[in-house]
């Protein structure tokens, strides 16, 4: 009797040959014995390289600002009734200084929030929700100082008719302007296949 023929497939990870019984399945992807612990781990931070980044559209985007922008609308309220004996006062001077609390300590909360939320935990409620992640373009995690550059770079995309958001929709890696000055992706979180 004869042998049955061997298939040879590539592992998609370090791209070598291998009989294909011996390769394991991940989605689309094959990868081999020696690279499956590494992918699985990579698979389980969200992670995986930056060949397999999902880009998150336009839409889905939207609503995750939908989202975060709700939750910030709330907390702004909050700021605008503990300075509301300021802004009633009928006094010019005290009601332009409330304006520039509320302003300031907005934009503070804001910052905070975009910050911390996406270099801890890799994105903000409103992304989580939507298993939407920011990432560096090779899927590696945001740093601080870059999260919160991001947020005032996201001022700089809404500035003129939200044109630096619009844009996602029209680039290759769905890049709005923030995303460009700041180098980073938004993707959508691989959930593992174990
Ligand atoms: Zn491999």
């Amino acid at each position: 009797m004869e042998p049955a023929p061997i298939t040879v497939k590539y592992c998609s990870e370090c791209g070598q040959p291998w009989p294909v019984e011996e390769l394991a399945r991940f989605g689309d992807r094959l990868i081999c014995a020696n690279c499956k612990i590494a992918y699985a781990q990579k698979l389980r931070e969200g992670v995986a390289s930056a060949a397999t980044l999902i880009y998150a559209g336009f839409w889905i985007r939207f609503a995750a600002v939908l989202l975060d922008g709700i939750i910030l609308f709330v907390a702004g309220v909050v700021v605008q009734l503990l300075f509301a004996p300021m802004t009633r006062s009928g006094r010019m001077d005290l009601m332009l200084m409330a304006l520039g609390f509320e302003y300031l300590i907005g934009m503070i909360i804001g910052a905070t929030y975009e910050g911390l939320f996406v270099s801890r935990l890799g994105a903000t409620p409103g992304k989580m929700a939507l298993d939407l992640k920011v990432v560096r373009p090779d899927g590696g995690p945001i740093s601080l100082g870059r999260a919160v550059g991001r947020y005032f770079a996201k001022i700089v995309s809404g500035i003129i008719l939200m044109i630096g958001y619009i844009m996602a929709g029209f680039d290759s890696e769905k890049r709005a302007l923030h995303d460009m000055m700041c180098d980073t992706r938004v993707i959508k979180v691989s959930k593992p296949p174990l």
